[in-house]
């Protein structure tokens, strides 16, 4: 008995094969990997997943892969930091951050890219592709590195000099395009046409969307396989989000975790580009387009394409959608990086923001267990936040000098007292 049912529409649930495809023919709906989760649950174990490697691989049962070899990339099993420095200030006792900063190539695309890559690979492309908003095309570049296939990857001609860096040294064919993502996204599916490409986020998206379970997946076996009360999670096209939930709820399918999931899935955005959280506030599903302008350039998508389907998670799951301004970004990453030692890229200081909104309003009680996703490291964007650190306290390289100085800088000084 397979494992794979094959892809199914969203909307109208027509069955279509395993194919490089992903929207309906019949309704132009997304499509979506469907599983047998009768044909999972004996092949799954708390066990063998232990067992298995530090990876994302050790889900493979749960992953859209068949006999295939994989590109095993190392992406995944990032650690799930208890953060209770941060938690003390917040009135959150059980605070947990999912620190995947430390990825591969430094951000939880790694996850998705590596399952994209792999069926790419197996469909015969010999060129894999992508729109990005910056982290998904360093991923692209470097599994395409890994696994010797040629990486062609699109960015907004706006982005972050560190991640043009983040991208250029894998040696990709980096095409920077005038335009926001929503651009560089409708030029990129004109070229998937065209070119036979492998476009991770188009015509092998289906497949892409499926690896960011694994951030569900992982976080209910860090906390000893059960489900957090709260998600969460820094959004963009949304795809993550709505996988975060669809993972939680097959652990419990296939019978890994005991308790259905009964986890508040909350979307964080920055106010510069919120259109879920637009319409949450406006109490539709249907997400009205918007231009981007914020620093969290990682999260700077206006047009979602799983915007309406994040909108029903949270009100499935009793969930929020939370913007937070530029400034709160900021602080959100300093308040990460000095209180746990993690730095953040700008959507990780979206998601420590709302982490701070929610708790400051009542909306999570001070002991429910809380997951707040931090998904790209701060190296990618050291812009943000450069200007706004003490600067070293620069002398010379005399005892006095050292002394002069400590009795200037007060934190020195309260050491030394
Ligand atoms: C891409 C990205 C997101 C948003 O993911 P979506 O699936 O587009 O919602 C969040 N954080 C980081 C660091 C990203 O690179
Ligand atoms: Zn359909």
């Amino acid at each position: 008995m397979s494992r794979l049912r094959g892809l199914q529409c969203r909307e109208c649930g027509h069955l279509y094969g395993l194919l490089p495809i992903h929207v309906c023919e019949l309704c132009f709906g997304p499509l979506e990997v469907a599983y047998d989760y009768d044909a999972i649950r004996p092949l799954v174990s708390r066990e063998a997943i232990a067992a298995g490697p530090q990876t994302i691989w050790r889900y493979r049962a749960l992953l859209p892969v068949e006999d295939e070899p994989i590109i095993e990339t190392y992406a995944g099993c990032t650690p799930l930091v208890k953060a209770d420095n941060l938690g003390r200030l917040l009135g959150l006792n059980q605070l947990y951050v999912k620190n995947d900063t430390v990825n591969p190539t430094f951000s939880f695309k790694d996850r998705p890219v590596a399952i994209a890559g792999t069926k790419a690979r197996a469909f015969g492309f010999d060129t894999f592709a992508c729109a990005s908003t910056g982290n998904l095309a360093a991923a692209v570049a470097a599994c395409g590195a890994r696994a010797g296939m040629r990486a062609v990857v699109f960015i907004p001609a706006d982005l972050e000099p560190s991640k043009v860096t983040n991208i250029g040294i894998y040696d990709p064919t980096l095409v920077a395009v005038h335009g926001n993502y929503d651009d560089v996204n409708r030029l990129c599916s004109e070229i998937a046409d065209k070119y036979g490409w492998a476009f991770a986020n188009i015509n092998v998206r289906p497949y892409y969307a499926e690896g960011s379970k694994t951030l569900a997946y992982e976080v209910a076996e860090q906390l000893g396989w059960r489900t957090p009360d709260h998600a969460i999670v820094p959004t963009g096209s949304g795809s993550m989000f709505t996988k975060i939930w669809k993972g939680f709820q097959e652990l419990h399918r296939v019978g890994l975790v005991d308790e259905a999931p009964r986890t508040r899935m909350t979307v964080a955005q920055a106010t510069g580009c919120a259109p879920v959280v637009d319409a949450f506030d406006r109490r539709t599903l249907n997400v009205a387009p918007v231009k981007p302008d914020t620093i969290a350039k990682s999260l700077a998508i206006g047009n979602p394409a799983d915007g309406y389907y994040s909108l029903k998670v949270i009100k499935e799951t009793g969930g929020w959608a939370v913007s937070v301004t530029d400034a709160e970004v900021v602080e959100g990453i300093k308040l990460l990086a000095q209180t746990e030692g993690i730095f953040a890229e700008t959507a990780g200081g979206v998601s420590v923001a709302v982490a701070r909104k929610l708790a400051e309003s009542g909306r999570i009680a001070p002991d429910e267990t809380v997951v707040v996703y931090v998904t790209g490291n701060g190296l990618k964007t050291p812009e943000a936040v450069a200007d706004r650190l003490a600067p070293p306290i620069t002398i010379a390289a005399t005892m006095e000098a050292f002394e002069a100085a400590l009795a200037v800088d007060q934190r020195g000084a309260a050491a030394v007292a």
